[in-house]
Formats: structure tokens, sequence, C-alpha cells
């Protein structure tokens, strides 16, 4: 059986987006799953709009995902003389031509068309055929190489995701494949690619459909195997609408900067359009293991974000404690804010990770251990109450002296609304709100554990109490 080549072909015009991410991690898992290859080929011959930066970022937010590619990554812009060759070769074999139809012409024959209400199309008129005369060669006119497109019949395909798609070649015209300068245009260069690499799947966007039957009648033309196509539907926005930057975050990267984790986005991606049964949650190697092309799904995808933080929190959780704060560490670094004085960070997250959903809102919850976060008047005024206060006093002084453990500090805690005859939440409401400025904590005697002697007892005494 031949091996199994996919390839990744984006356009280095911007930076890995959401939908790219997708078609990437598609490839790759099928070329993992039938222990294939998978191919990194950079598409920057729109020299204009290519950027090494947005190579770049491709090349980081494939590695972010853990998109590891076999082959590559190969540039098309490298690859120039190759693209040149095959285009003599099929000048030599007959299957492409020289036009030298100019601009001007093409403009009228364009307007006459339109004028009798015709689809404007290159009307052959420099396509050799047997018996018909060619017009004679212009003198000063760089000619542009057209593919010879066949005449009749239709050019079809299974494809794996859409199903029969069929295009009637009277539909195609020939196609440039030089431009007058001599440099090849995007569908041909795309074609010899996926020839020489040997691609045997072609899983990309759906908006490359209409560039398919071009690219099959080239490839037949060049005596090539035809690859097995797969058309991912396009990706809809929370809202339903096309996802676009009006949605927020649709670079991968922006993902990694709001905090989310690469297990969870791969696993979230995966399911956008791809199924196995009703799971949800699966490992990475889970989806290797199940990837297929028959269970992605035709219609469009929608994006939803309570989903995506759902699979996130579920992935933090599962990381060991210590991990996770090696992923909040740099995080609150870069706020300014140093851990080594403080509590230990891993006990910090192991306390705070149920109840966040992103590394972001994990440093945000533990930044109270290491800053003192002054709590807001409001809610000062909301949980110090008159009846509150003698407590909290008799509260900081018992914890002077108090032995420091958990189960400890818990009795003093109850020993102290017993004593003044209160509810828990009466003293527990204030004591979190002025050690850690937020009204919303984990267990209260657990945070002061962690917090500790001295600086409970400076943050307590910060409010009058
Ligand atoms: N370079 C194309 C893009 O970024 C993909 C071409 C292909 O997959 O055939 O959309």
């Amino acid at each position: 059986m031949t091996q199994v080549r996919t390839r990744f072909a984006p356009s280095p015009t911007g930076f890995l987006h959401i939908g790219g991410a997708r078609t990437a991690l598609f490839s790759w898992a099928y070329a993992r799953r039938r222990e294939g290859r998978f191919i990194l080929r950079i598409e920057d011959t729109d020299v204009a709009r290519s950027t090494p930066e947005a190579v770049q970022a491709i090349i980081d937010g494939m590695a972010w995902l853990g998109l590891d590619h076999d082959e590559g990554p190969f540039y098309q812009m490298q690859r120039m003389d190759r693209y040149r060759e095959v285009i003599q070769q099929m000048l030599q074999a007959g299957t492409a031509y020289y036009c030298y139809t100019t601009r001007e012409e093409l403009d009228a024959l364009r307007a006459e068309q339109e004028a009798r209400k015709e689809k404007p199309r290159y009307d052959g008129r420099w396509r050799p055929e047997a018996g018909k005369t060619l017009p004679p060669v212009p003198a000063g006119v760089p000619p542009v190489v057209r593919f010879k497109n066949p005449r009749d019949g239709v050019v079809a395909w299974t494809d794996q995701v859409k199903g029969r798609i069929e295009f009637a070649n009277a539909e195609l015209d020939d196609l440039v494949i030089a431009r007058a300068d001599g440099t090849p245009t995007y569908n041909f260069c795309v074609v010899v690619d996926d020839w020489d690499m040997g691609i045997t799947h072609v899983i990309r966007g759906d908006d490359h459909v209409n560039n398919t039957p071009r690219q099959i009648n080239i490839l037949t033309a060049l005596g090539a195997d035809i690859p097995q196509y797969a058309h991912l539907s396009m990706i809809l926005g929370d809202d339903g609408t096309k996802l676009s930057k009006r949605h927020g975050a649709v670079s991968v990267m922006q993902y990694f900067d709001d905090g989310y984790l690469p297990d969870a986005v791969v696993n979230y991606l995966a399911r956008l359009g791809w199924s196995h049964g009703d799971d949800e949650i699966f490992s990475r190697q889970q989806l290797v293991e199940w990837f297929d092309l028959d269970h992605i799904t035709a219609s469009a995808a929608q994006f939803n974000t309570e989903k995506l933080l759902w699979l996130n929190q579920h992935y933090m959780k599962q990381l060991p404690a210590a991990e996770l704060a090696a992923l909040v560490q740099p995080r609150l670094a870069a706020r300014g804010i140093a851990t080594a004085d403080g509590p230990d960070l891993t006990q910090a997250v192991a306390l705070y990770v149920d109840r966040c959903n992103t590394l972001n809102v994990l440093a945000d919850a533990v930044e109270a251990f290491y800053v003192h976060v002054e709590p807001s008047a409001e809610l000062l005024a909301q949980h110090l109450s008159d009846e509150a206060r003698p407590a909290l006093a008799d509260f900081a002084a018992g914890i002077a002296g108090v032995a420091w453990e958990i189960p400890a500090i818990n009795a003093l805690i109850k020993e102290t609304v017993a004593r003044h005859g209160l509810k828990m939440p009466k003293l527990a409401m204030p004591l979190r709100v002025m050690l850690t400025g937020q009204a919303q904590t984990p267990s209260v005697d657990a945070v002061i554990a962690l917090i500790g002697r001295e600086r409970v007892l400076q943050k307590l005494a910060r409010e009058k109490i």
C-alpha cells in the first residue's frame, strides 16, 4: 500500500488562524493515523503579501499545538526553477501553449462577451489544434503560457467530505500557468508541489473547491496520480456568521496569550467538523487512533467559546499542579509579580484550579498570594460588619500563636465564631476580602494556611478592625 502523505500549505500573509490550524490538525492527524508523512509547505509566491514574520507565526503556532511535520518547510519561492522546468516539459508535450493575446485584446474580448451577456472567458485563439492555423506571432509581445484544458467531458472527484463533485470542462478556460514575465501562477505551483511531494491526500478549506478541477486536469496532463481530496467546510463564529477578526481571538497564538492549553485547543479544533461518536474529550493519542475522513461533517462548524473554556478547564485540572504552576509563573512574572518569596505556587494553583478556566484567570486568582490586593471599599463595606470586628480582632490574636496547619486554623475559626455567637460567613467573608481582595475563594482555612502567618497578620492589620 502506498504511504499516506498529507500536507499543510499555508500562504504566509498573516498569523495562523483558527481555520488554518484546523486544516493543519486534520492533515497532521490523518498522516499520524495512517502512519504516513506530514509535510509543511509555505506558499509564498504572493511576494507582496508574504512576510518572514508570518512564516514564523505559522511555525510557532504549529509548534505550540504540537503539530510536528516530517518534511519541510518547503518554500515555493525556492522551487521556481522546478516550476519553469515543468512548464517547458508541458510546452514540449503540447499540454501547454504560448498565448500572445495582449491585455488590450483581452479587455476587448471581455467587453464583447459581456455585451452578448456571456461569461467572460479566453476564446482559445492561440490554442493549437490539428488543422488550425494560429495567428502570426506578434513582435515584442512577451507571451503567457496557458494550460490546454480538455474541451469536452467532465472532471470529477469523490470528495472525502462533500461526496462527488463534477465540473464540465467546457466551463474551465485555458488557465494561465506562467505569466508574461515567466513566473508560474498559483494553481500551477500547487499542482507541481503536490505531484513532486507525492501527496496522497489533500485536506484543505473548501474555498479551494473551485481550484480542484483545474488542478486535477493539470495533474492528469502530467501523468501524475490524482490525490484524494477532502475539502473542509468553513468555521462560523459563536454568532453563526463567518469566523473573522470581529470574533476576537482568531489567531492561534492569541489562545496562548489568553491562557489556553494547547491540548485543549487541539481537542476543541478536532471536534470542529469531525466526530468520534459522542466523545467530546479525548487525548491527542486517541485522536490519532480514531481520526478518519469519513466522520468529517460537510456542514459548517460553529465556534463555541463556552465549550473551549470547558475543555480548557478540564485539561488544566488534568495537569500535575507543579506543571500548572510552571505555566502560571511566567504569566505572573510578566505582570511584574515575583513568586519566589511568597507561598508555594504549586499549592496555590492546586487550591484554585477548580474555579479557573484559563491560565490567566488562574494567575488573577493566585495573584493575591504574592502582592497585596487592596480590597475595594465596596467589598469591605459589604462584609466588614460591626458585629464581625471584635471576632476578627480575636481571630488575629489567635492566629499569632496557632499551629500553622489547616485543621488548627479551622478549629480557631470555629472557636472564634462560636465565642462571638456568629454564623461562619460573618467571619469567613471579611477574612476572604481582607486577605485576598476577593469575596470568592476556596476554603478560607486553606487560603490562610497558604498565605502564611506573617502575611496574614500584616494584611489583617491593614484594615482597622
Ligand atoms: N495556500 C493555500 C491557502 O493558504 C492552501 C492551498 C492548498 O491547500 O492547496 O489557503
